[in-house]
């Protein structure tokens, strides 16, 4: 991965702004691959994209993660500390393109489908109920279906589909199978109640908040030493931290 500057994280910060999650996503993932169109970065699979985003975090702030949860059953405040390691899921077994077709073979259905990748999230973004959410996230990612009764090789429409739910769930059992990455969940235990559950860990929204409080923090700097020495914003963001800490020190901050 290339080298990430000060001036390009306040500029991807200023791009998250008031954008949806999804979107807020890719722009952080268009600073590991400032070549790709963000339509290509778009097609990516959840998992894929995760991962990446894992690398930029540890690139950018290194590889220890911590976090605040509370537990579902005391309500008890837990402070959480875990490492990139800790989550990264193995590559699958099959790496797979943007596109690329998985086929499912049940109850005698045969079932084509791709991964979930970030356009299809954003489509589902407005969707509040859940059930519908992966029921149009399905819609989308299902290429065909060719049903029991209908054995003559003719792939149905996948739109408005209505699977049998055991269908459904396998199917999506195997795109995490084939994609681990995008369902990225902690083990955790209460140390008060000892109740265990597994929360979700998004690393996009870790991100984008991580990368807020860090450019609120040196757009500070930048305004000090601005004031200070009447330096540019540019020159002041390509200093290394170390300098912009031992100007500040001098000019009376530290
Ligand atoms: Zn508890």
């Amino acid at each position: 991965m290339r080298n990430v500057s000060a001036a390009d994280l306040v500029s991807a910060w200023e791009r998250t702004l008031g954008r949806p999650p999804v979107d807020q996503a890719l722009v952080l993932l268009s600073l590991t691959s400032p070549d790709c169109s963000s339509d290509s970065l778009a097609e990516l699979s959840v998992g894929e994209r995760d991962a990446r985003l894992l690398t930029l975090r540890e690139q950018l702030f290194g590889p220890q993660l911590s976090s605040v949860t509370v537990c579902p059953r005391c309500r008890q405040r837990l402070e959480l500390a875990f490492d990139v390691a800790d989550i990264r899921q193995p590559l699958p077994a099959q790496t797979l393109g943007p596109s690329a077709e998985l086929t499912l073979d049940m109850d005698g259905y045969r079932v084509q489908f791709r991964l979930p990748n970030s356009a299809d999230l954003s489509s589902v973004d407005e969707v509040a109920d859940p059930d519908a959410a992966r029921e149009h996230l399905l819609g989308r990612c299902i290429q065909s279906v060719v049903r029991p009764q209908a054995r003559d090789d003719r792939a149905d429409e996948a739109d408005g589909l209505r699977l049998p739910l055991p269908l459904v769930e396998a199917i999506v059992a195997r795109m995490s199978e084939a994609d681990p990455q995008s369902d990225t969940r902690l083990a955790l235990s209460c140390p008060d109640c000892h109740h265990q559950w597994a929360a979700v860990f998004d690393i996009g929204s870790y991100l984008v908040r991580e990368l807020h409080d860090w450019v609120v923090h040196v757009l500070r700097e930048v305004h000090a030493l601005a004031r200070a020495y009447g330096w540019r914003e540019a020159d002041i963001l390509a200093m290394t931290a170390a300098r912009r800490q031992a100007y500040l020190e001098l000019a009376g901050h530290g």
